[in-house]
């Protein structure tokens, strides 16, 4: 008996209902960078500009050139469950081609954190600035801003102290801001997207590049020669759920520690999907020593019916229904482009 009694079950109040329904789609600075940043690129903009101070937990604000929002809007779009993607369960089973549509993103960032919104539709004269302080708009109004939308985050879950408390330090919780803006800025090089720390900018991609350009903005010139393109479609893959793998992935001895400069789309769609990685893995054999990773960017084609992705949207994973022959596909995919550079030989043992 550990002494705990039953007691009284009750209904949460709004508020804190509210708090915790949040504190799912907001874990950390990350999260809100990331809803903002899909946000932008559904709004057609041209230029997506991140800024955060100490890794995003002082301070974080996006810029965006898109189609931007009426006053209308920007109220409705606060509130809970407002999209503009989607109106019924049919427009979800035909498909949706936006990155959002749950309708969910910025009021629960406005429901942990001060929110001002500045914005104005493409083609008016006058903007909104709105403002929203624990999910409650407590001022809204004209304002004069360019065309487009900027979205300033402060005091993130300065009321949800307990959160608060879990966040890490500035540069660990930086780490994972930098991670999901290159994973945008490399799917997107018709988009200019900047990262902005602590007034210091760490990346600038132009907008009007190829992917590989856009890898020489995001990681460097010397990441970027040596790169090399993976380009196989059906007629070239072995039988599996793939329609195709293209890319570039980077010669062995251009690799690093971690897993993260490891980047994988499915469907356009940024995934982590750590079999995706390790078939990546696999297709250099014993070129990379243990424990090192390449770069890559890979873009994945699937029939949309044999993946699951929505095992949970918001943590970006992925389930394929026959994982194996994914597997195969990518190894090829992989190996068939490093075989032609003539940097593994055909037929290396697997590592
Ligand atoms: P969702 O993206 O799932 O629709 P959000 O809560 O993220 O839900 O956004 C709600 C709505 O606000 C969007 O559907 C869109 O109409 C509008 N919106 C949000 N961010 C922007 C932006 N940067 N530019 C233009 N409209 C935006
Ligand atoms: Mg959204």
């Amino acid at each position: 008996d550990d002494g705990a009694t039953a007691s009284a079950i009750r209904q949460l109040d709004d508020q804190t209902v509210e708090r915790i329904a949040a504190g799912e789609v907001v874990e950390r600075p990350a999260s809100v960078v990331k809803e903002l940043v899909e946000n932008s690129l559904d709004a057609d903009a041209s230029r997506v500009s991140v800024a955060v101070e100490a890794g995003g937990t002082e301070g974080i604000r996006i810029t965006d050139d898109g189609v931007g929002m009426s006053r209308e809007a920007v109220e409705t779009a606060v509130e809970k469950h407002t999209t503009s993607k989607i109106s019924d369960i049919a427009d979800l089973e035909a498909g949706v081609a936006t990155l959002g549509f749950r309708g969910e993103a910025l009021h629960a960032i406005g429901a942990v954190s001060r929110v001002t919104i500045t914005t104005r539709p493409r083609g008016e004269d006058t903007g909104t600035e709105l403002v929203l302080e624990g999910g409650e708009v407590t001022s809204v109004g004209p304002a004069g801003c360019p065309e487009g939308t900027t979205i300033e985050v402060a005091d993130l879950f300065y009321n949800v102290p307990a959160r608060r408390k879990y966040l890490k330090q500035a540069s660990t919780e930086f780490a994972h801001v930098n991670t999901v803006v290159t994973s945008y800025a490399l799917a997107n090089p018709a988009v200019a997207v900047s990262l902005e720390h602590d007034g210091r900018e760490t990346f600038a991609t132009t907008g009007q590049g190829d992917l590989q350009e856009t890898v020489m903005s995001v990681y460097g010139r010397e990441v970027a020669r040596s790169m090399i393109a993976v380009e196989s479609d059906d007629s070239d893959l072995p039988e599996g759920p793939l329609d195709g793998v293209s890319g570039l992935v980077s010669h062995p001895e251009t690799n690093r520690a971690g897993r993260e400069y490891l980047s994988t789309y499915v469907n356009g769609r940024y995934v982590r999907a750590n079999a995706v990685r390790e078939a990546v893995v696999d297709a250099y054999g014993t070129q990379l020593a243990p424990d090192r990773y390449p770069f890559a960017v890979l873009f994945l084609d699937v029939d949309p019916g044999t993946v699951d992705v929505n095992v949970h949207p918001r943590k970006m994973e992925i389930r394929f229904a026959d994982e194996a022959g994914m597997r195969e596909q990518v190894v090829s995919a992989v190996e068939g482009a490093l075989l032609r550079e003539g940097l593994i030989r055909s037929g290396a043992p697997r590592g």
